[in-house]
């Protein structure tokens, strides 16, 4: 009997799919990377733009065939959209072929759930928002990289977000919950590891304890034979210096810092109930940058936010032209149902929101191109991930500061820590040489 997942969106959603294949290994399933010889079809789905959510429709469209034609193959649709106010009824009603639909909460749920929409003669579905995380069986998809998340859900309410809708409000796990998984996934020759949560700076504020995130950083650094410890996302609202300080004293913890800005604009940040100031935001680069002046700051931006102006998005390109990102990921703003955003005046018209994100990427990939091109002639430590996906012959890794980085090799060269010197940059990427 074999399973086939399709993820959508966020890292947490990789994971989640991780638990996902974990369950059903351990209920006796094998992977296959053809869905035509799936038995299980899960399509692990992400709400938090209007495409992902499109993307997902058009999927399930096409599916319909392959249902008809495999008697008996389960057809499961998890995760967030599942959650959305509504929307699992109305994709029962669209898709009425789907067998199972879940929130991501079940995942602590899934197997009696998939016992249960077997018998069912009609779609089963679970949109409970309680649910337990802790101790569920993982298949990792990666053997020297794994995710850890350390908390789930979100409380922060940024009003054109649907995440804490749908995965509910932030829970940290128990720090010795975490580290027992790190020691563990270090153990068995894990490598990397990166510490996921929707705002980790907050971690910890849950549990009513003297131990915040700073702190797990530095407990989680001091784990043998582990080389490499990441984390996202971190909130501009909660990020301290201690957290920067825990950074560069750890010898594992990488030099990279993703730190949304979403806004340029004082009046957009506030509409947006992101808690900070473009002044505060200035003041934490400087303070990154100062303490730690090798390191890398990636942001997320979205344009076209309800009453942004001219004048609003100005102040967005100011600022990127001012703290030159390494790397940014742009969004056109996207109304999502439910949130406080969708239902403001000023909804900026489809046109505007496109050249704004065009001229956008432009600056970007610009900055992000001059940044690359210093690091020509560098010799940079690389955690080879695989082989390109566009040449066989090339292997595609990672620097600290998480930079992509494709070099040749005769030899099999994944999984392994490398020192590759930069020879050519590209907006998003850099080759290297390695001998
Ligand atoms: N918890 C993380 C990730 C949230 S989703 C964080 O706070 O950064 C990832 C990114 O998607 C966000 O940073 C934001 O830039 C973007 N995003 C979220 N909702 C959006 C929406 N309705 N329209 C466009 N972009 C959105
Ligand atoms: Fe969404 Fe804001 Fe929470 Fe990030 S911090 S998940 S953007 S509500």
């Amino acid at each position: 009997m074999h399973y086939f997942i399709k993820t959508y969106g966020c890292q947490m959603n990789v994971y989640d799919s991780e638990v996902l294949a974990g369950h059903l290994e351990s209920m006796g399933y094998s992977p296959t990377d053809d869905e035509e010889k799936a038995d299980i079809l899960i399509i692990n789905t992400c709400a938090v733009r209007q495409k992902a959510e499109e993307k997902v429709y058009s999927r399930l469209g096409r599916l319909v065939n392959l249902k008809e034609k495999k008697e008996g193959m389960m057809l499961v649709l998890w995760g967030c959209i599942a959650q959305q106010e509504g929307a699992a009824r109305q994709i029962k009603e669209r898709f009425p072929f789907v067998d199972l639909i879940c929130g991501p909460q079940a995942l602590g749920r899934f197997p009696e759930l998939l016992q249960k929409a077997t018998v069912s003669p009609s779609c089963v579905i679970d949109t409970d928002l309680t649910g337990e995380r802790e101790c569920l069986p993982v298949k990792r998809g990666d053997s020297f990289k794994a995710w850890v998340p350390i908390s789930h859900g979100c409380n922060n309410y940024c009003t054109y977000c649907v995440v804490p809708y749908v995965r509910g409000p932030e829970k940290s796990r128990l720090p010795e919950h975490i580290l027992e998984e790190v020691e563990e996934l270090a153990r068995e020759g894990y490598k990397e590891i990166t510490l996921l949560g929707q705002n980790v700076n907050s971690f910890g504020k849950d549990l009513q304890i003297e131990y915040d995130f700073a702190d797990l950083l530095r407990d989680v650094d001091r784990v043998k034979e582990l080389q490499r410890v990441r984390f996202m996302t971190s909130h501009p609202r909660d990020f301290t210096e201690k957290i920067v300080r825990a950074v560069i004293d750890g010898e594992k913890v990488c030099e990279h810092f993703h730190l949304p800005l979403q806004s340029g604009s004082n009046r957009i940040l506030k509409a947006m109930n992101r808690g900070y100031s473009r002044e505060v935001y200035r003041e934490l680069i400087k303070l990154i940058k100062k303490l730690s002046p090798g390191s890398a700051v990636t942001t997320d931006i979205i344009v076209g936010f309800p009453g942004e102006s001219e004048a609003d998005f100005m102040g967005t390109l100011e600022m990127v032209k001012e703290i030159r990102f390494d790397a940014a990921y742009n969004f056109v703003y996207s109304p999502r149902k439910g949130t406080a955003a969708a239902e403001m005046k000023g909804q900026v018209d489809k046109e505007t929101k496109t050249e704004r994100i065009i001229l956008l990427n432009k600056i970007q990939n610009r900055i992000s191109l001059e940044k690359n091109r210093e690091l020509i002639g560098t010799k940079q430590e690389v955690l080879v991930e695989g082989r390109s996906k566009n040449n066989p012959d090339m292997y595609t890794g990672r620097t600290r500061t998480n930079k992509i980085v494709h070099f040749a090799s005769p030899e099999n060269m994944v999984g392994k820590m490398l020192t590759v010197g930069i020879v050519e940059a590209k907006p998003w990427t850099l080759t290297g040489k390695h001998n």
